[in-house]
């Protein structure tokens, strides 16, 4: 019997063999899930030529938009036939529960089937030019080659969110998935090949940001790179994209607000609240990290949500029973548990978690037990930095300037949600708020139609809708004299 070469490195419509190999491990048990390429330098290198070499020479970037969405809703068909070994997938690298990797799946089929659904309906427009003799034309053109950069938490999801803009404007990229959780992003690879992608159009390496995620960012081959992840990292990559002046579009993280006023529908306010920021043992850039509750209702508020927090379950991928799963990571296991001691150092209490479990069910696996901190100040370290695990703080507000203010007050804006049943104060709190999503009376929904994206250091640029297409596409607007005739501005 042969054995098949770890995979990871595609390009050019084939699978290359590279020195190295790195081995995945399922969260929830540290049990061995796959061997995946370990790409080098030069191997992202050689991705990165042959979407140049794609985008260039080949038919892709020319091909009528209504065809390279055809092409997406195949994606799409073949995601659906395909979502069992998907979510299994998905679900070993990330240590999910297998119910929300299939969860996962129907959004990533929406996705694409969105993309491909829109395609051809956006030909640009015909500009007055105010002349009988001229036409003037705004049309869209592909960016060109696009490096695109993603995390562990949702690793298809944010993939399919970059991946079906970027085709349907004509684009070809390199992928680059989290060194963590590249299953998903291989089984993709063969997934756009049996759908008639044409060869060097979607690439794919597998390995750590600093040596291959580098690359994508500096070569000067690559027109954009599309980046989800966290703050500093974002950071760097914008000043590594800066000399040779790429565009830009970074989705960061936030720490963000779930305001809930005394006038909400308490069960529902107490059961989303545990929802927003419980979610996938918390690994969610939009986790609703951050209780603003009014002071009239707070304390029985909290013991409510405190009292259902210690009901959950931790389990595996395949425990029909757990309700949550692990973290990523030891390590990141370790930084969550940091972030809670230094929260409890500087004042917060510790209402329930903030132990790493004992339990002999839960020892191989990285899990940390949802964690609430009471009695929060909007200028200590866990209010304005981001814990991306199970950990809530709690602060209180007296009135509606107050509440806005305190959502307001840290550098990041992704989302966040206001509980009331004053619709006019709803709206109004909406307005207030400057994140790039508003929930009213809810928490986490988001559809492919909507844009997604943050203000401040959440990030710039936008994901889904026609702003996230918008991302993909150079503005190119076209004269058309129709009647050339001298104009004699100079009269020599
Ligand atoms: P990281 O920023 O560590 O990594 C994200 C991706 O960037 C990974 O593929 C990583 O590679 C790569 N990378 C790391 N360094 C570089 C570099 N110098 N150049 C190019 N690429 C690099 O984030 P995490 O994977 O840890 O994801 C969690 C973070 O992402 C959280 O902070 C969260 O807030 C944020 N996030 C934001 C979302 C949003 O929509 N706004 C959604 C999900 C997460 P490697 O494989 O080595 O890790």
């Amino acid at each position: 019997m042969t054995s098949t070469p770890p995979r990871g490195l595609y390009y050019a419509g084939d699978w290359h063999e590279t020195a190295a190999a790195r081995q995945i491990v399922c969260p929830a048990d540290g049990s061995p899930v796959a061997a995946v390429a370990e790409c080098t330098a030069e191997d992202a290198a050689s991705a990165v030529t042959a979407a140049r070499h794609a985008f260039d020479e080949g038919t892709w970037s020319t091909t009528p938009e209504r065809g390279r969405g055809e092409l997406l809703l195949r994606v799409a068909d073949l995601l659906e036939r395909d979502t069992a070994l998907y979510a299994k997938a998905e679900s070993l690298d990330t240590g999910k529960r297998l119910v929300e990797s299939r969860y996962d799946l129907a959004d990533i089929v929406g996705c694409f089937r969105y993309y491909g659904g829109i395609a051809g309906t956006d030909a640009g427009r015909v500009v007055d030019t105010g002349r009988t003799d001229a036409i003037s034309r705004i049309v869209h053109a592909p960016v060109g080659v696009c490096a695109l950069i993603t995390p562990w938490n949702y690793p298809l999801l944010q993939v399919a969110w970059k991946v079906a803009p970027a085709l349907l404007a004509g684009n070809t990229f390199v992928l680059k998935p989290s060194e963590l959780t590249p299953g998903t992003a291989v089984l993709l690879m063969d997934t756009l090949a049996e759908a008639g992608l044409p060869a060097g159009v979607g690439n794919l390496v597998t390995g750590t940001g600093p040596e291959v995620g580098v690359v994508l960012t500096t070569d000067p081959r690559v027109d954009l790179v599309s980046f989800t992840g966290g703050l500093e990292t974002g950071k760097s990559i914008m000043a590594a994209a800066a000399p040779t002046v790429k565009r830009v579009a970074l989705e960061l993280g936030g720490i963000n607000p779930n305001v809930v006023f005394a006038d909400a529908d308490r069960e529902a306010a107490v059961d989303m609240a545990l929802t927003a920021v419980f979610l996938h043992s918390g690994q969610v850039c939009s986790a609703g990290a951050r209780l603003l509750v009014q002071d009239s209702i707070a304390e029985a508020f909290v013991d409510e949500l405190v009292a259902r927090a210690q009901q959950i379950r931790m389990g595996g991928p395949f425990d029909e029973a757990a309700e949550t799963g692990p973290l990523i990571s030891a390590a990141h296991r370790d930084k969550v548990h940091a972030y809670v001691e230094a929260a409890v150092a500087e004042g917060a209490v510790l209402r329930c978690g903030g132990e790493i479990p004992t339990d002999p069910a839960l020892a191989e696996g990285y899990f940390y037990p949802p964690t609430v901190l009471d009695g929060c100040q909007a200028a200590m370290g866990c209010v304005q930095q981001e814990s991306f695990g199970p950990v809530l703080t709690v602060e209180t507000f007296a009135d509606e300037a107050e509440a806005v203010r305190l959502a307001n007050g840290t550098p990041f804006g992704l989302a966040g949600a206001v509980w009331t049943a004053d619709a006019g104060r709803a709206q109004r709190v909406a307005g207030a708020l400057r994140l790039g999503t508003v929930w009213i009376n809810d928490y986490h929904p988001y559809v492919p139609q909507a844009e997604w994206g943050g203000f401040g250091q959440s990030g710039n640029g936008r994901e889904l809708g026609p702003g996230g297409l918008a991302e993909y596409r150079e503005t190119k607007h076209i004269w058309h004299n129709i009647a050339p005739a001298p104009q004699r501005w100079f009269s020599s």
